[in-house]
C-alpha cells in the first residue's frame, strides 16, 4: 500500500469513520477509499469496542440506526444477528453495535475493489503539491508510524474522543504507580484486590461504566466517586414527547434559557409529564440554540451550567441506572463533590485529599487504585498524540474559539491559522464541538457521516470534471488496487 493514492484518506475507523467510508462507498463504488485505524477491528472506537458484556448502550435500539433515514436499520439488524425479540425500548449490549458497524463496512466494501482497511497509527499529515492531476491544489501526504505513506486528495480526521484531561494536582503525574491516568486500558482495572478500594475522579458516563466493569469482574469492595459537583447522570426513563418550545425568538442568553426551561419544566410537571422529555424537546434544536448564543454567553454556559446539561441530556440505560443506585443503596459505593488537593502514594495506598464542596473541609480517601474517568480533553493545544501536533505545527488547523474542538465550516472543512476553510482537509465528530455542541451520539453523527459523504464525492466529481477539460495528458496513472484486508470480527 506505500505511496498509494486514494481519493479519500479518513483517518480513524470508529463509528464516524466506518459510516462516512460506507456512505461514500454506496454513493460511488470504484472511489478509492483509505480507512486507517490504530486498532485491528473497524467499526468500534472507544464506545463499541468494550469487551465487557455488561456495557449498554445509553440510547435505545430504536434511536441507533446508523441510516438517519431508516430509524429502525439497527433494530432490524440486531433481530436476525443478535437478538430475535430485540425491542425498540432495548438497550443492546455495545459490543453488538461494533458488530452492526464492521457488518455495514462489511457490505459496502464488497463491491468495491479500491477500499482498504489500514492497521496504524497516523503520525503526520503534511500537504505537497500535486502530481496527479495538475489541477487539484495539493494532496496530503499520510505519515503512518510504521513508515507507510499514503497520498490522499482528500483527508478526514475521524479520531474520535481523546483520553481525559491531566489532572493537575499536587504530587499526581502519569508515572503513579496506583493511578491510572486512562480508563479504557486494560491495565485501569487489574491487580485490584478484590475487596481493596477504588477512587473514581468523575462521575459521569465513564465512572458509571468502570463501576460497572469492576462489579462484572467480581470486585467486591468499595467504589468511591468524586467530581466537582458530585453529579450522576440520571436514568432514562418513561418517553412521553414533550412539545418543541425553542424557537428564533427565544432568549440569547444562559439566564433567559434558564427560565424558559424552568417554565417548561413546571408546566410539564402539572401535566404529569416526566422532566426528561422537556430536555429531550430541545435535543432536536440543540445546535441551533448553541449557534444562536453570543460567544460570551456560550462561555457562560461552559462556566455555569455545563455539568447540569451533561447529567440530564447524557443519560444511563435504564438496567444501568439501577445497578448503580444498588452499588449506593448496598453501600458499595460513596459519591462526593469536591476538589482534590492533594496526591500521595503511600507504601500500601495511594491517599487523595479533597476539599468537600458543600462543608470547605479537608477529607482523605485510602485507596488502592485512582482512575481518571474526568470526561476527554477537548483543548487540542494540550493533545499528546503526534498526529494532532502535526495537524497544529503545520497550521492546517486551529482550535474553536472555546477551546472544545477544532474549528471548522458547516460543512466540516478544517479553518486554517489565516481562518481559510481547507478544501480537502476535514473533520468529523467530536471534532466539531465548538461549532455544534451536540456532536457526540450517534443520532448526530449518523447525519453528519451522510452529509460529508456528500460534500466529498460533489467536489471530487467537480475536479474531476474540470481537470478532464483542462488536463487530459500529463496524469500518472495510479497504481493498482490491492486485494482488500479486512478483520471484520
Ligand atoms: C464509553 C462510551 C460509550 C458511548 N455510548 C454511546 C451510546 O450508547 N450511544 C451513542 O449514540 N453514543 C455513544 N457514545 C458516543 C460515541 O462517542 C459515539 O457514538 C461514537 O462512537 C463516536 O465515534 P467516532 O468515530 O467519532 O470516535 P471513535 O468511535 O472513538 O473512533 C475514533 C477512532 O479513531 C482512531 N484513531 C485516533 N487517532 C488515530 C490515529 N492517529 N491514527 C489511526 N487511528 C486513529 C481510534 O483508534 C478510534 O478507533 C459513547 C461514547 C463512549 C466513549
Amino acid at each position: 500500500l506505500n505511496n498509494s493514492t486514494y481519493d479519500i484518506v479518513i483517518i480513524g475507523g470508529g463509528f464516524c469513520g466506518s459510516m462516512l467510508a460506507v456512505h461514500l462507498l454506496r454513493r460511488n463504488p470504484n472511489l478509492s477509499v483509505a480507512l486507517v485505524d490504530k486498532s485491528p477491528l473497524p467499526g468500534r472506537g472507544v464506545a463499541y469496542g468494550t469487551k465487557h458484556a455488561c456495557h449498554l448502550l445509553n440510547v435505545p435500539s430504536n434511536g441507533m440506526s446508523a441510516f438517519p433515514d431508516q430509524p429502525d436499520h439497527f433494530l432490524r439488524w440486531a433481530r436476525v444477528n443478535y437478538e430475535p425479540f430485540a425491542q425498540p425500548s432495548d438497550f443492546l449490549p455495545r459490543a453488538v453495535y461494533g458488530r452492526y458497524i464492521a457488518s455495514l463496512l462489511e457490505t459496502a466494501a464488497k463491491n468495491s475493489p479500491n477500499f482498504h482497511w489500514i492497521q496504524g497509527e497516523v503520525s503526520s499529515v503534511t500537504p505537497e503539491p500535486s502530481r496527479i492531476p495538475p489541477r487539484i491544489a495539493s494532496q496530503v501526504n499520510v505519515q503512518l508510524a510504521d513508515g507507510t505513506t499514503l497520498l490522499a486528495q482528500t483527508l478526514v480526521l475521524a479520531v474520535g474522543n481523546f483520553p481525559p484531561a491531566n489532572i493537575k494536582v499536587p504530587g499526581l503525574s502519569d508515572r503513579c504507580a496506583r493511578y491510572a491516568s486512562y480508563p479504557w486500558s486494560p491495565a485501569a482495572l487489574k491487580d485490584i484486590p478484590q475487596n481493596g478500594s477504588v477512587l473514581l475522579i468523575g462521575s459521569g458516563l465513564t465512572s458509571v461504566d468502570v463501576a460497572i466493569a469492576l462489579h462484572s469482574d467480581g470486585f467486591a469492595g468499595h467504589i468511591h466517586m468524586l467530581s466537582r459537583r458530585g453529579l450522576l447522570p440520571q436514568p432514562h426513563g418513561p418517553k412521553h414527547a414533550w412539545p418543541q418550545f425553542w424557537n428564533e425568538r427565544s432568549p440569547r442568553t444562559i439566564r433567559g434559557l434558564l427560565r424558559l426551561v424552568r417554565a417548561e419544566l413546571r408546566a410539564a410537571a402539572d401535566a404529569n409529564y416526566d422532566w426528561r422529555s422537556v430536555v429531550d424537546a430541545l435535543r432536536p434544536v440543540t445546535q441551533q440554540i448553541w449557534q444562536s448564543l453570543p460567544h460570551d454567553e456560550q462561555k457562560r454556559f461552559l462556566r455555569h451550567l455545563r455539568p447540569y446539561w451533561e447529567a440530564n441530556r447524557h443519560r444511563m440505560a435504564s438496567h444501568i441506572g439501577e445497578a448503580i443506585s444498588a452499588l449506593f443503596r448496598d453501600g458499595k459505593a460513596t459519591l462526593y463533590a469536591g476538589r482534590i488537593t492533594q496526591y500521595r502514594e503511600l507504601s500500601d495506598c495511594a491517599e487523595i485529599s479533597f476539599r468537600e464542596r458543600r462543608t470547605h473541609t479537608e477529607r482523605v480517601l485510602r485507596v488502592d487504585r485512582v482512575i481518571n474517568c474526568a470526561g476527554p480533553e477537548t483543548d487540542y493545544r494540550r493533545m499528546d498524540a503526534p498526529l494532532i501536533k502535526s495537524v497544529l505545527a503545520q497550521r492546517l488547523a486551529r482550535p474553536d474559539a472555546l477551546f472544545l474542538g477544532l474549528d471548522v465550516d458547516a460543512n466540516g472543512a478544517l479553518i486554517d491559522s489565516n481562518g481559510e476553510p481547507s478544501p480537502s482537509l476535514y473533520a468529523i465528530g467530536p471534532a466539531r464541538k465548538g461549532l455544534l455542541w451536540e456532536t457526540t451520539a450517534v443520532p448526530e453523527l449518523r447525519e453528519q457521516a451522510s452529509q460529508l459523504a456528500a460534500h466529498i464525492t460533489r467536489w471530487l466529481s467537480s475536479v474531476s470534471e474540470e481537470d478532464n477539460t483542462e488536463a487530459a495528458t500529463n496524469t500518472q496513472p495510479r497504481r493498482p488496487s490491492e486485494s482488500l484486508h479486512m478483520a471484520m470480527e
